[in-house]
């Protein structure tokens, strides 16, 4: 036959090309090996065993058998689950692995036998699977021998020739092929399915840093934190302890799963058991069994759990606490797990870290929040105890569940604010107050806090304290039991540093004040203080801004010195009177700002009390260029005294000129009527021979004093006349020359000796506008002043010039003169210059301020020019008359 269906290399090849597609089939590898032991049953062998080595390098496995026959499948089992071999066994399976090439038994004869098997039944069970021709070649794949072929011919009775050889070889090793691409795909399926499974632990890490960063509660954050934990460890529970502000003790403060271990505040001190291990080494700790272990929480135990791994959480170092899973099963938490842990309880740290800063920022905020609303109520208000009400409702419930304001009133207390949730509560607090009264002998509370003007901060409020508060007071001490707190804090009001009152807050729960509360408190009680101070000092300056303002308008001068002698008030009234405005002497020494003050200052009666004020003395106060006479009385009081005065100077001028024109006229009255009736006598007496000249005399002294008497009485006439202002003027058109002429020649009748009278005027001089008697009455008064003020004689010169719009008459004298400083006032009534009459000189002082008056009631002006002893020009203008 040319063709043939099987030669013996095409069998071959088709086995091996069949082999090469079931060894593909399968990425399972002992599956690959099972199907590599039924290839080569029949066609290589009657049975057939495969084994692999294992990763020890030493044991070696059976993985398939095979067999022609299958009850020898069963022997083959059998033999190799008792004689199992290993890398230094006699098996040929064994000895084609050490040495890595195919074993050849060509004939299996009683020799063979007994050199493959370990003892009798091992030898009496390969005599049942009687093999005849052996063979055991290798596996190796990529130059590692990982197993092995053993192939026997039995019933068949064949002999393994060279072709089989080769052929077994060829197949070991596609086999070993096939099983090192299906470890290798295993190993990378496994290989992936861990990487999906660390992708799958950071996408839970991640979820576990995001809720870190978008949660702000911490409560919820951690417990969300450890769900996210106990998942990724596949943990039945999961425990955060924190350690404490002492560092000495950890507290059990988050928990899933082991919630009972937070309810109960378990506290674990440091170094002790599994928790306090993990945070004084500040290393993981991994407790296999719990049973077996040291363990001192009992919860851990009663929960059922076997196995434990804790690590601390820090962060930059700084130990924040510890974090421990627990399984309820045996279970050997492996490095990796260690090393997620931890991984997770550094991001727990950082949470809880970050969450605290945030929670202590955010509380600083709601701080800040609480005492900017505060500030802006009591500032929104000048009534501070609406204020204060409304600031303790805002401190309810946020800093408390009680807040009291009491307020210093002298040595008593007055509750201002009471806030409560409880309206009847908040009744009962006042009433409390009026029962026990606060006193600055207090234990704790605002007595006490006054006493000392610091702040109180009870954390926790213990019976002791009650008892210490009551004083021994058993009614006190029932009470205070009755309010039930469990924390105070107490902080003064303080403004420019007086106690004005106290701030407390009372907490009734859990709630327990730390140093952050007392630093609000304070804060509030300063800023409650400084408005409270603000109020009061609005109040007074309302207070006293209304009493300037009745000061101000008060008619009497009232001004205050402080204690230096410093003038702080000075009022409208002040003013007017003295002429000194308030500019000039506030802020400045009375005694250098108000001229004459010293003179004066210790004559003023001062009382101490407004009721006990003598009356007031009447002082005369110099000023420059005049004299005041001040009816003055003061009171003193502990910022200073206080002065109030009235003007007396008018009263006190008028008073004078009473007194001086009794004098002068009954002098002017007296001194014509002794001259009269002298002469009357005289020409009266008998006995006396009168010649005529003599006769003649006296009548002439009778008719000359008569004449004086006559004027004085008409110039009194007339300054009462004009002071009623009942002058009837008869204006008309006059020659003022004319007016000046008679006035001339009257006056040149009784000329005394040594005076020459002339008289000027200028030429066409126009009309005058005025009541002819008057002006004739001023210009008379003039020539007689001009002569009589002329006691050492000389001209007396009366001269009439033209003015613009009006004509001026001019008496000239070479007198005595007047003074400048008394030239102002020659013109007001009663007023002489010299009314002691030192140059003899008599005189009603009527005279000129009569002058005055007429010229003025004519439109006219009057005025003096003159010098002390060089003589006076007297004049007077009246208006041009206008046809
Ligand atoms: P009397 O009755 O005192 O003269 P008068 O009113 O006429 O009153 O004058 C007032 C004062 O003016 C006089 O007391 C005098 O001192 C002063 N006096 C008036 N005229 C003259 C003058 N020609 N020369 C100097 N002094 C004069």
């Amino acid at each position: 036959m040319i063709t043939r269906d099987h030669s013996p290399a095409d069998e071959g090849v088709r086995f091996l090309a069949e082999a090469g597609q079931a060894l593909a089939a399968s990425l399972d590898w002992e599956q690959t090996l099972v199907q590599v032991a039924r290839l080569a049953v029949p066609a290589l062998a009657d049975w057939c065993i495969v084994d692999v080595l294992e990763e020890d390098g030493v044991t070696i496995k059976q993985v398939a058998v095979a067999a022609a026959d299958p009850r020898k499948e069963d022997l083959l089992r059998e033999m190799r689950a008792l004689y199992p071999p290993t890398i230094d066994s006699p098996q040929p399976a064994a000895r084609t692995i050490r040495s890595g090439e195919p074993v050849l038994f060509e004939e299996f004869g009683k020799a063979e036998l007994h050199a493959t098997t370990r003892d009798d039944h091992h030898l009496e069970l390969i005599k049942r699977l009687d093999p005849r021709s052996a063979l055991a070649v290798p596996l190796v794949a990529r130059a590692r021998t990982i197993g092995a072929i053993t192939l026997a011919w039995s019933e068949s009775d064949r002999r393994y020739t060279e072709p089989e050889i080769v052929l077994a070889t060829e197949l070991a090793s596609r086999a070993a092929l096939a099983v090192d691409n299906a470890t290798l795909f295993s190993r990378e399926r496994e290989a992936r399915a861990k990487a999906e499974e660390a992708v799958a632990r950071l996408r839970d890490l991640e979820l576990i840093s995001e809720a870190a960063l978008t949660h702000l509660d911490l409560d919820l954050l951690l417990q969300e934190l450890l769900d996210g934990v106990r998942t990724v460890m596949r943990a039945d529970t999961a425990v955060c302890l924190l350690l404490d502000e002492t560092g000495d003790e950890l507290v059990a403060s988050w928990a899933r799963g082991l919630e009972e271990e937070v309810e109960a505040g378990v506290r674990i001190p440091v170094g002790a058991g599994f928790a306090g291990r993990v945070a004084a080494t500040r290393a993981p700790v991994f407790i296999p069994d719990v049973n077996k272990a040291e363990v001192v929480n009992p919860l851990l135990i009663k929960r059922g759990l076997k196995s434990l791994l804790g690590v601390p959480l820090l962060v930059e170092g700084r130990l924040l606490g510890v974090m421990h899973v627990g399984s309820v099963t045996s279970r050997v938490f492996t490095n990796d797990d260690e090393r997620t842990l931890q991984l997770l309880g550094d991001r727990i740290a950082l949470a809880i870290e970050q969450s605290s800063l945030y929670e202590s920022a955010r509380a600083a905020g709601r701080r800040l929040e609480f005492l900017a609303e505060a500030s802006e109520l009591l500032g929104s208000t000048l009534d501070y105890s609406a204020a204060l009400e409304r600031l303790s409702e805002l401190a309810v419930p946020y800093l408390g569940d009680w807040c009291i304001v009491d307020m210093l009133r002298g040595d008593l207390f007055e509750r201002v604010a009471v806030a409560h949730a409880d309206p009847k509560a908040q009744a009962a607090a006042y009433e409390f107050l009026k029962r026990f009264p606060i006193t600055p002998d207090a234990a704790h509370g605002p007595g006490f806090v006054i006493a000392t003007g610091r702040a109180e901060l009870i954390s926790e409020v213990t019976d002791e304290h009650l008892q210490r508060a009551s004083g021994g007071d058993p009614e006190y001490l029932e009470a205070l039991r009755a309010i039930g707190m469990t924390s105070l804090l107490c902080a003064p009001l303080i403004a420019r540093g007086r106690v004005l009152g106290t701030i407390t807050m009372l907490s009734e729960h859990e709630r327990h004040y730390g140093p952050a509360d007392l630093v609000t408190t304070e804060e509030l009680a300063r800023r409650a203080a400084v408005a409270v101070d603000n109020a009061l000092l609005y109040r007074e300056a309302e207070r006293r801004a209304d009493a300037a303002r009745v000061l101000e308008h008060i008619g009497d001068g009232v001004f205050m010195l402080d204690r230096d002698g410093v003038v702080r008030l000075w009022n409208r009234a002040a003013e007017s009177v003295t002429g000194l405005t308030a500019d000039d002497v506030v802020g400045r020494l009375a005694a250098e700002a108000i001229p004459g003050w010293s003179a004066i200052a210790g004559s003023v009666p001062v009382a101490t009390t407004p009721a006990t004020a003598s009356s007031a003395e009447t002082l005369p106060l110099e000023l420059p260029g005049r004299e005041l006479w001040l009816s003055i009385a003061a009171v003193e009081f502990n910022e200073g005294t206080v002065y109030a005065f009235r003007d007396l100077t008018a009263d006190r001028v008028l008073e004078e000129l009473r007194s001086d024109f009794v004098a002068t006229v009954s002098h002017e009255l007296r001194t014509p009527l002794a001259a009269i009736y002298g002469a009357a006598l005289t020409l009266q007496r008998g006995d006396l021979e009168l010649d005529e000249t003599l006769r003649g005399n006296l009548l002439s002294v009778i008719s000359t004093e008569s004449d004086r008497l006559a004027r004085t009485v008409n110039d009194i006439l007339w300054a009462s006349r004009l002071d009623a202002d009942r002058v009837q003027l008869e204006v008309g058109m006059h020659d003022p020359r004319e007016l000046a002429r008679t006035v001339v020649e009257a006056a040149e009748v009784h000329l005394p000796a040594g005076i020459e009278l002339s008289f000027s005027c200028e030429e066409d001089l126009p009309p005058i506008l005025g009541d002819p008697d008057k002006v004739r009455q001023v210009l008379t008064n003039f020539v007689d002043n001009a002569i009589k003020y002329s006691p050492d004689g000389g001209v007396v010169e009366l001269r009439i010039e033209r003015r613009d719009h009006a004509v001026r008459f001019i008496v000239i004298d070479s007198g005595l003169g007047v003074p400048l400083s008394e030239q102002r006032r020659i013109f007001d009534k009663f007023y002489r210059v010299d009314p002691n009459l030192t140059r003899g000189v008599g005189g009603t002082g009527l005279g000129l301020y009569i002058s005055r008056e007429l010229v003025r009631r004519m439109n006219g002006t009057i005025s003096v020019e003159s010098r002390e002893g060089d003589g006076s020009s007297f004049s007077f203008e009246l208006p041009v008359a206008t046809a």
